[in-house]
């Protein structure tokens, strides 16, 4: 509820007298006597003609029925503080409903609800994101770009780098909520990813690779009898024979 722009609250329709309340006589309030076996007493309780006013109108304004206040609706812009958290109450002052003449209006109170994001999940004031790496630079290291809040950046992929590690990109989390500017950490969890195609020569740098760490021929028509799954076979048979 706002207040009303054709009577500016007021309640009379523009050009009509305001008039001293004839029932509380422009006090507001109304004095009751009470007799009762233990005295008398009075009561003070606020005017039911002109509810506490001490005025009424002769015309009532024409636009809110002298009501001083109409329903609008109206868009306004609101500051979003940095680190804002899913369920923050933001108290915008003055934005509620109208306290009609002379008196200051109510508060808003906007609820906040913090989207999901397609790349970033959030804990606390880190960002938490996944990246893939390439099994060759797992293995050699090297440099990925990935995005941050702040837009791509590069960092390096240690040698040796295993699936499921985490690195972290200091400062390129969430601000803090607060006056101190401090940002959380972005958390990368490193996912290696094994090639589903392989071309010949690379097929063939890999079979020599394996080679070097000592493994039977790996990979698609193995020998006969030398399969993955023979070999587990065979493992079984042989405890089996031991005991
Ligand atoms: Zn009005
Ligand atoms: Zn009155």
């Amino acid at each position: 509820m706002e207040r009303c722009e054709r009577c500016d609250g007021s309640k009379a329709e523009p050009g009509t007298d305001v008039v001293e309340c004839s029932t509380c006589h422009g006090e507001g309030k109304v004095h009751r006597t009470q007799r009762t076996f233990f005295g008398q007493f009075q009561q003070v309780t606020a005017c039911p003609t002109c509810q506490g006013e001490g005025q009424t109108v002769k015309s009532a304004c024409a636009q809110c029925s002298g009501r001083g206040t109409e329903r609008k609706s109206r868009k306004i812009e609101v500051q979003i503080p940095a680190g804002v958290e899913h369920g923050t109450r933001l108290l915008i002052h003055g934005e509620g409903e109208s306290g009609g003449k002379g008196a200051r209006n109510g508060d808003l109170y906007v609820h906040i609800g913090v989207e999901r994001d397609k790349i970033f999940a959030r804990r606390g004031n880190d960002v938490m994101m996944s990246a893939e790496v390439n099994m060759a630079m797992a293995a050699l290291g090297g440099i990925i770009s990935v995005e941050t809040l702040d837009g791509i950046v590069d960092f390096n992929i240690k040698a040796g780098t295993q699936s499921g590690a985490v690195t972290r990109i200091k400062g390129a989390g969430i601000t803090h909520m607060g006056a101190t500017g401090r940002r959380g950490d972005q958390l990368v969890e490193l996912k290696v990813v094994t090639p589903k195609k392989l071309d010949d020569r690379q097929a063939e740098l890999l079979h020599e690779l394996a080679e070097s760490f000592g493994l039977e021929r790996v990979g698609e028509n193995p020998k006969a009898g030398h399969g993955i799954f023979d070999r587990v076979k065979d493992a079984f048979r042989g405890e089996e024979d031991n005991s």
